[in-house]
């Protein structure tokens, strides 16, 4: 069609400076930007507001009813006067209909409201009413006088805008603002908010055009209209991100050349016959089939696993580095930290002794003569399994023929950093990243909805759950009696304090004075104590954790930086200490280092008297459930989806309108949607959907969906 080539998805008024809107002005336009962001005409139009008064309507004096929110009424003005005196002057008038009659009540500006009032004029009234001794009542009414011929209801609801107390100050409060929307609508019409989604969805969703969505959330027709308009704009952001992370995973399928891993060789084959000290759960199985499919089709594999805590991810992790090797390539694993690495180092080194495989570990502590040779070893292709920290992605790190790079507890590292790993050689490696913060699946669609995805929703046989409770401070004494307890039985116990984030000082006093009160109950040599924290150099570090997995120390007394990862079956307590200052997922992590061996296990929250409503509610989801997923999806409901791990840097789940919990019907919709559309036309070529393209195409920059894994 001719008229195509005149769309125009970034029309030119819309990006008109806002000082040339009529009403802003140079003082104005400065107070937008720096208190709403407000730059053009487009970012007006984009600001909506957050409530609306509906002048629509007039109701009956008659139907007034206690509870009743704003209403309008319009009735004749019958009588006024002042009343009271002091601060308890007041002005009353009545005003009636022909159902009954309402008064209104003014302690402010009397004199010059008392100088507006006309007896026996028609007015329209509209506020907030109260009941009085029966009788309803209306404190500082907007009032208006109605003329004849002027209309005696107002067509559209007023949109009251989001706005700051500066603004306010300046008098542009949320209803001022609605103003210069009137003068914006004024000036652009359909042409300038094209229609983008296919006719098809629009039909299919009976969704209201984009100019017409765009005029009725600020000026509604009615409160339906209202709702359909921010369906519509809702549906749109979901829409247009799914459109783009489908784009993306398909493009990657159709495009990136991979590895191929063309067989399962005698490593694997091996080590699963031999060395594998239990059988693979079926999520397992599962999984590492996904892998082995994957691996093998010539395209690059880019999944995310999920799996709670202790579902053993590290075996299969393992077992996909065997594959690489068997196919004669290298692989990597990159941990957040440098204990989680050291431990992967030797569980991996201990299940591959007896296999020809050179394992190696690289991490910031690694002294300079033992990193030159491992660096060397690893260009050189001799070191089959790199493992270790961020030290992984420094530039001097090369690989000879890098076939697998895999990141455990992915949501410790930002996008950029996972990024840098695949360009460690030509073709890309295949990329698995693993995590056990557990995102509930829509979510994690929606950050990672390019990424293909696997879940491990099985925990090996045989755990027991664990047993969690809160516990106040003064309960102290026989925490310690049951601690006392579990050692005798041959247990071992974690005691965490929370990191507090404003001061070092004042953590490591925390800890410190902590460690001496356990002390003071567990002494030598009856008793041996760990401690591990942040500031602790890596040797200190990992002789501490070393005595504390051979089991010579009975307690470990830590930071958060263990919550990660750390695997020692043998440990069956978990302690917390001002368990309210951490949020779900962190104590369902730290939880999660006990209940991995076949002993009974327990989780004691400990806190203050005097904590928050909603650290309460944290710590009764806690004591509830060992479902790491039933805790996500508290988590969202607890805290919104703003602030979910891993999430945040990546800037997905900000959407204007759009909220991926309370709009998830609309957000399943979005998606099936959108895979359909790339199914069938991965190019978006076709008639229906060109003009999506087009928009895809003019909102490039504005987010870019292809960098997230
Ligand atoms: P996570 O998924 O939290 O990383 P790990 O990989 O550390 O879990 O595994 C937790 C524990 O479970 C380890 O001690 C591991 O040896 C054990 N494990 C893993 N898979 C199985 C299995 N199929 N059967 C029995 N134990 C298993
Ligand atoms: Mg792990």
């Amino acid at each position: 069609m001719q008229e195509e080539n005149f769309i125009n998805y970034t029309s030119p008024i819309l990006q008109n400076a806002i000082e040339f809107l009529k009403g802003v002005g140079p003082f104005r336009a400065d107070m937008l930007k720096k208190e709403l962001n407000i730059f053009t005409f487009g970012d007006l139009l984009e600001h909506f507001p957050i409530r609306h008064i509906d002048k629509t309507q007039v109701k009956s004096i008659i139907d007034i009813f206690p509870g009743s929110d704003y209403i309008q009424v319009s009735g004749r003005l019958m009588s006024y006067q002042v009343l009271g005196a002091g601060r308890a002057t007041r002005l009353v008038a009545e005003l009636r209909d022909n159902t009954g009659a309402i008064e209104l009540t003014w302690f402010q500006h009397i004199q010059w409201v008392q100088k507006s009032l006309e007896l026996g004029k028609d007015y329209l009234v509209f506020g907030k009413p109260a009941f009085f001794m029966g009788k309803p009542q209306i404190t500082h009414p907007e009032l208006e006088l109605l003329l004849p011929g002027n209309p005696e209801k107002k067509e559209f609801l007023e949109p009251v805008y989001p706005a700051t107390e500066k603004l306010k100050s300046k008098g542009l409060n949320g209803r001022n603002l609605g103003k210069l929307t009137i003068a914006l609508m004024a000036l652009i019409s359909e042409n300038d908010v094209p229609e983008f989604l296919p006719k098809p969805i629009i039909h299919a969703l009976q969704l209201l055009s984009r100019w017409d969505a765009l005029k009725n959330i600020h000026f509604p027709t009615s409160p339906e209209m209202y709702e359909r308009a921010v369906e519509r704009l809702k549906f749109e952001e979901l829409f247009v991100a799914q459109v783009r992370l489908s784009m993306a995973r398909e493009g990657r399928k159709r495009f990136s050349k991979g590895i191929i891993f063309a067989s399962v060789g005698k490593l694997f084959n091996d080590f699963y016959s031999k060395y594998l000290p239990f059988s693979l759960t079926g999520a397992q199985k599962r999984v590492l089939k996904e892998i082995r499919l994957d691996t093998a089709r010539g395209r690059q594999m880019n999944r995310l696993l999920q799996g709670d805590v202790g579902s053993g991810k590290t075996i299969v992790a393992l077992m996909t580095m065997l594959i690489a090797a068997d196919n004669g390539f290298q692989s990597c694993l990159m941990a957040p930290t440098e204990i989680l690495a050291r431990q992967h180092l030797d569980g991996i080194r201990a299940l591959l002794s007896e296999m020809p495989l050179r394992i190696e570990l690289l991490t910031g502590s690694v002294k300079a003569a033992a990193r030159r040779k491992i660096l060397a070893a690893t260009i050189a292709g001799e070191v089959d399994i790199l493992i270790g920290t961020h030290a992984l992605i420094e530039k001097e790190v090369a690989f000879k023929n890098l076939g697998m790079a895999i990141v455990d507890e992915q949501h410790r590292f930002g996008v950029a950093q996972r990024a840098k790993l695949w360009e460690k050689s030509e073709i890309p490696p295949h990329v698995l990243v693993m995590t056990a913060t557990p995102i509930p699946r829509t979510l994690a669609m929606t950050a990672y909805g390019d990424l293909d995805y696997s879940v491990m929703d099985e925990l090996p046989p045989g755990r027991l759950p664990i047993k969690t409770v809160h516990r106040i401070e003064y309960a102290r004494p026989q925490v310690m009696d049951f601690i006392k307890s579990e050692i005798i039985k041959g247990r071992q116990i974690y005691i965490i304090f929370p990191l507090i984030e404003e001061s070092e000082t004042l953590n490591y006093e925390n800890l410190m004075k902590g460690y001496e009160n356990v002390k003071a109950y567990f002494p030598e040599p009856k008793y041996y104590i760990s401690m591990v924290h942040g500031k602790m150099p890596a040797d200190l570090k990992s002789v501490n954790m070393n005595r504390f997995v051979q089991n010579d120390t009975q307690i470990m007394v830590s930071t958060t930086v263990i919550e990660v990862g750390v695997n020692v079956p043998n440990a069956s307590v978990m302690i917390i200490e001002s368990a309210e200052k951490f949020g779900l997922s962190q104590l369902h992590q730290l939880r999660g280092r006990v209940g991995r061996g076949s002993e009974k296990s327990y989780c004691i929250l400990i806190t203050g008297d005097a904590i928050s409503k909603e650290a309460r509610e944290r710590l009764a989801v806690m004591c509830s459930t060992n479902d790491g997923f039933k805790i996500a999806e508290k988590d969202l409901e607890i805290r919104g989806p703003g602030d979910i791990e891993g999430t945040r840097q990546s800037g997905l789940l900000n959407f204007k309108l759009a909220n991926i919990i309370a709009d998830k019907l609309l957000l399943d919709k979005a998606k099936e949607m959108a895979d359909e559309i790339t199914d069938t036309d991965p190019l978006l070529v076709s008639e229906l959907n060109v003009r999506l393209k087009e928009y895809l195409l003019a909102q490039k920059g504005k987010t870019e969906w292809s960098k997230i894994s």
